[in-house]
């Protein structure tokens, strides 16, 4: 599918667009025990100026879809963070190897594309990370419902307002319910319902 380059707005420029992300610049993550990524060190909250211009690139049809992450590169990450925290909710993470699960193993490490590739995210080492298979498939669906309400053609402002969300849920995410409440409320509903139950909730 080829798509029509848009125009960009009169004017604007790649340092426009990250003057816009200087609204949540890292030293000012208001989580100060976070946040830590699976390897233990804090993640800056900026988007790599280089991962937007390929977003925007993606958007105006000059960029394709980045292949799938290798194998080999995914276990490698995944076994990396075996036994760290999920950067979101600080959830234990196991690398299950060469298991299928669903979301009944809240606690499997995941491998994902902060931006998603379906957004143009690349496969560079600053867009992926590892959290749990709850808070990944969480945040799959706050991209799959924003995707629909949109028609599947979000504007570059809405994309750059999703990225940018993305980036939050995974390095702050005091600051993602903030600053996007409503992305937020849909990640945290959807990630609830996906939870096993305690005991107490099988019996009620
Ligand atoms: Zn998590």
């Amino acid at each position: 599918m080829t798509r029509e380059p848009t125009p960009r707005k009169n004017g604007e420029t790649m340092r426009q667009i990250n003057a816009e992300l200087e609204i949540c610049p890292a030293p000012e993550c208001p989580d100060e025990t976070g946040p830590s990524n699976s390897y233990g060190s804090l993640m800056p909250v900026e988007i790599p100026p280089e991962e937007l211009e390929r977003s925007l690139r993606h958007f105006q049809g000059n960029e394709c879809k980045q292949e799938a992450v290798s194998k080999s590169r995914k276990n490698r990450l995944l076994s990396d963070a075996d036994g760290g925290k999920c950067s979101t909710c600080s959830t234990v993470m196991k690398h299950l190897i060469g298991i299928k699960f669903g979301h009944e193993r809240p606690d499997a490490a995941t491998l994902e594309h902060v931006n998603p590739r379906c957004l143009g995210g690349s496969n560079d080492d600053h867009n992926l990370a590892v959290r749990c298979n709850l808070c990944n498939r969480a945040s799959g669906h706050v991209v799959n419902e924003w995707l629909q309400r949109h028609q599947y053609e979000p504007s570059w402002d809405e994309r750059k307002s999703m990225t940018i969300y993305l980036w939050l849920e995974v390095y702050c995410v005091s600051m993602a319910e903030e600053l996007f409440p409503d992305h937020f409320r849909s990640f945290t509903t959807k990630r609830k319902s996906m939870q096993p139950k305690t005991e107490e909730e099988v019996r009620a």
